[in-house]
């Protein structure tokens, strides 16, 4: 078991299986970036697998496949499936802008993913292609094609800015309900200099869920693994709704997570430079006890808390570097 010295128990891997998207959203990637990891710093299968397996047996029960944008990088249902079959492993999940989802949904769902989370900031094409540089009718769909395959939950994230799409957040709760999917809202986050450009236009939750209560009867709500989200639900129907506040309310002290960078990087809060580099110690033949020995001294070094608020000129990693 892993349990760092706050005494989180720590059993959900984010594992970021490239840094390349195929979108460019505005409080994420900067429009021109190209500046990639290399492809032979990236962990190959085998090596994903073997540090998986390690974790695995050192008691994280929880995967969760992210990026950049996961569906980038190639054959990514087979090592969906490889990563599935692991001992100790009882929840594969993915996060995706759902762009190639509409080709993959099939093969992930029966390579073993079962829970899906989507980005969608706004349901207007025009704004859409604002915030993202990308098309939204690829994204629906891609949502359509994940419901049909039979995930469950689908979640769809959306990120909350104010003069941008604040006034979208009534219409999300309707799509929503429509669709069956669970909706949640995220605060911006100052990371890199994308993620404090969009802070400047950072809106509250509790504004947000002030809103939506003068206009939904809500209730509190519980979702089974809904991580940091504090959940309301729209009473008389199924509809769930989050409200993830790494800035208005953080959320440290029940932190359960690490994050696995594409490059092989560990690192152990989302907000701070803390981390582990594993792509030495397996490309230089490190045993499993070895292996073991590393995660445990560095879950041992895992920081109290984010310091987004106090000091967010901080982090210069975009979230697409570490695997949001
Ligand atoms: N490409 C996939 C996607 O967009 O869902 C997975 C990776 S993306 C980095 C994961 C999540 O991070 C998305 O929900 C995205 O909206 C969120 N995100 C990225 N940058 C952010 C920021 N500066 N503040 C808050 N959320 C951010
Ligand atoms: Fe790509 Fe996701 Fe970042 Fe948007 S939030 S640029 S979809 S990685």
């Amino acid at each position: 078991m892993l349990t760092d010295p706050f005494n989180r128990r720590i059993e959900y891997v984010r594992l970021s299986v490239t840094d390349r998207c195929d979108l460019r959203c505005q409080y994420c990637m900067p429009e021109g970036f190209r500046d990639f990891e290399e492809p032979e710093h990236w962990l190959d299968f085998d090596e994903i697998e073997r540090v998986m397996a390690t974790f695995g047996r050192l008691g994280v029960s929880r995967i969760r496949l992210t990026g950049g944008e996961p569906l980038v990088r190639k054959d990514l249902p087979a090592l969906a499936n490889r990563l599935a079959r692991l001992p100790g492993i009882e929840d594969l999940s993915l996060s995706t802008n759902a762009t190639r989802l509409a080709k993959h949904a099939g093969e992930l769902r029966r390579a073993g993913i079962s829970r899906l989370n989507v980005s969608l900031d706004s349901l207007r094409a025009d704004r859409f292609k604002e915030i993202t540089r990308g098309k939204l009718s690829r994204v629906i769909d891609g949502l359509m094609a994940a419901r049909a395959a039979g995930f469950a939950p689908i979640k769809i994230n959306m990120v909350v800015m104010q003069g941008v799409n604040d006034d979208e957040t009534g219409d999300m709760v309707e799509f929503c309900l429509e669709h069956g999917f669970t909706l949640r809202f995220i605060e911006t986050m100052p990371m890199g200099d994308t993620g404090r450009e969009a802070s400047n236009r950072y809106k509250s939750l509790q504004e947000v869920r002030q809103e939506l209560g003068r206009r939904y009867p809500l209730i509190p709500g519980v979702m089974p693994g809904g991580g940091p989200a504090r959940y309301v639900q729209v009473e008389g129907t199924e509809l769930r709704i989050g409200f993830i506040t790494p800035i208005s309310q953080h959320f440290c002290e029940t932190c359960n997570r690490v994050r696995l960078s594409v490059d092989g990087t560990l690192y152990l809060c989302l907000g701070q430079d803390d981390r582990l580099e594993l792509r030495p110690l397996l490309r230089a033949g490190a045993s499993d006890a070895e292996l073991e020995q590393a995660i445990r001294d560095a879950i041992a070094r895992k920081p109290e808390r984010h310091e987004f608020r106090d000091r967010p000129e901080q982090v210069v990693r975009f979230m697409s570097m570490t695997g949001g």
